[in-house]
């Protein structure tokens, strides 16, 4: 705390872990006595810098870059880069640390790190998000390299935004060097269901979570926050398994269509016309938007909060307790705040934590670079068998890890510990370094 002033998000997550870890380090005294915990809360390195562009006016704008480089005790420093108005440090260092333990439990050899800048892409033109992107890699592209920190994507940063870095990285690398970027497009070097992968794999980890109930997903009712690249085709996995997928959100609002919402619709609109969630409601005057309350109002059985930070709130889960949810998996990064995980666990309610439901974006994104150093593609079907049998390991390790450690069913003590076991062994072999 001391270290860190101000941090209050990075508090929040090194807490959790910190919680969780009292089992472990109770069990395995010998990482205690190697400071492991004390090495891990501290990041490797963290970069900020300038990054100066102007706009199509020729106005001049300056933004701040940031790169956290967190652990590459398993591997090359591995996270998505996200351009957000409101971004700063404290963000980036919650989202950098819980990489960590994500990347340990896909199991693909990936080091923790995060980056991106308090750039807001909304309302800029293609040439200013260009000039944008190719100023951020200026400065970055020198802390890069396939085996030494792999960025991808994150919210603001899409195929379009990873295209103009990737493009500025390689002039100024001179070097077409694909493993440097994941997320990128299918035509040069991007795989094949990396777009659909964090939510679908989301998806899959809640089909292993309700199983262990003896449960699926058919006829399930379904509630999703956010409506973005998570959201979107956790959206479309969810229908796929047969579930009736009602409600969604975005910064404005959010959308009930009781009927099942239409996913073709809501792509046009959000990811062609990149227009708000009130059109929808425009086409499809059956359908209800909101402004006041919440998507949590919504009764649901599973609800899959895709958004953002600490979006679900512990009335939100009070509310959704009430109403009889039977599983909440986090599509995004710490959406639960503790105290709603609290309730949802006291309450019965199967809650799977982002470091572990969310993981399958990293998953691919690592099968990406496998693909770039062996110069092949996979198919669509053979990426996405790989990224299910990545989601019911991690599943599986989850509920391991709960058992031993003496809570079972708790998949953030699961996750948190199947984690940091891989990350202190391999810290532990590589010396005070
Ligand atoms: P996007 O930018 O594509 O989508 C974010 C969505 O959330 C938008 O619809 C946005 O609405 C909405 N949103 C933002 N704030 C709120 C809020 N307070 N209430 C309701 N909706 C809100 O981002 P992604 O889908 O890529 O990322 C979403 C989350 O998933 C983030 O936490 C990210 O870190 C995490 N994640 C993403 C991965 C990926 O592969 N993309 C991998 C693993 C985790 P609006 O358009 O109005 O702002």
């Amino acid at each position: 705390l001391r270290r860190n002033p101000g941090e209050a998000e990075f508090h929040q997550a090194v807490r959790e872990v910190l919680h969780s870890l009292a089992a472990v380090l109770r069990k395995r005294p010998e990482y205690a006595e190697a400071k492991l915990v004390e090495r891990l809360v501290e990041p490797e390195r963290q970069i900020l810098f300038r990054v100066p562009w102007s706009d199509d006016s020729g106005e001049v704008h300056v933004n701040r870059g940031f790169r956290v480089e967190f652990s590459s005790a398993l591997g090359p420093y591995k996270g998505g880069l996200r351009f957000a108005p409101e971004l700063a440090l404290d963000t980036v260092k919650f989202l950098a640390f819980e990489q960590i333990f994500k990347n340990a439990l896909t199991g693909l050899g990936i080091g923790g790190g995060k980056g991106g800048a308090d750039f807001d892409p909304k309302g800029r033109s293609d040439a200013e998000v260009m000039r944008f992107c190719q100023s951020f890699m200026t400065e970055l592209h020198r802390h890069l390299g396939e085996h030494t920190d792999v960025p991808a994507g994150d919210i603001g940063v899409g195929t379009r935004e990873i295209g103009y870095l990737f493009g500025q990285y390689k002039r100024l690398a001179n070097r077409f060097e694909a493993g440097v970027l994941t997320g990128k497009g299918t035509g040069w070097g991007g795989s094949q269901a990396r777009t659909e992968a964090t939510g679908y794999g989301t998806v899959h980890f809640v089909r292993e979570m309700l199983a262990t109930r003896g449960e699926d997903l058919t006829g399930r009712r379904v509630v999703l926050s956010g409506s973005g690249n998570v959201s979107l085709f956790a959206l479309e996995k969810a229908q796929s398994f047969g579930a009736q997928v009602i409600a969604c959100s975005d910064s404005s609002g959010y959308l009930v269509d009781e009927r099942g919402l239409d996913l073709d619709l809501l792509k046009e609109i959000k990811l062609n016309r990149r227009a708000r969630l009130d059109s929808y409601a425009e086409a499809r005057p059956r359908a209800g938007f909101h402004t006041r309350g919440s998507v949590y109002d919504v009764p649901c059985d599973i609800a899959l909060p895709c958004a953002t930070q600490n979006e679900l709130k512990e009335p939100h889960a009070v509310r959704l307790a009430k109403n009889g949810v039977k599983a909440v998996a986090e599509g995004a990064n710490m959406p639960c705040t503790p105290e709603a995980v609290r309730v949802l666990r006291e309450a019965g309610v199967l809650y799977g934590p982002g470091k572990a439901a969310n993981a399958g974006g990293v998953a691919t994104s690592a099968l990406e670079m496998r693909q770039n150093a062996g110069r092949d593609s996979w198919t669509f079907e053979e990426t996405e068998k790989r990224l299910a049998a990545v989601m019911r390991d991690i599943h599986a390790d989850c509920v391991a890890a709960a058992e031993e450690f003496g809570t079972p069913e708790d998949y953030v003590l699961g996750a948190n510990a199947a984690g940091f076991l891989r990350v202190a062994d391999a810290m532990r072999d590589q010396g005070v370094v």
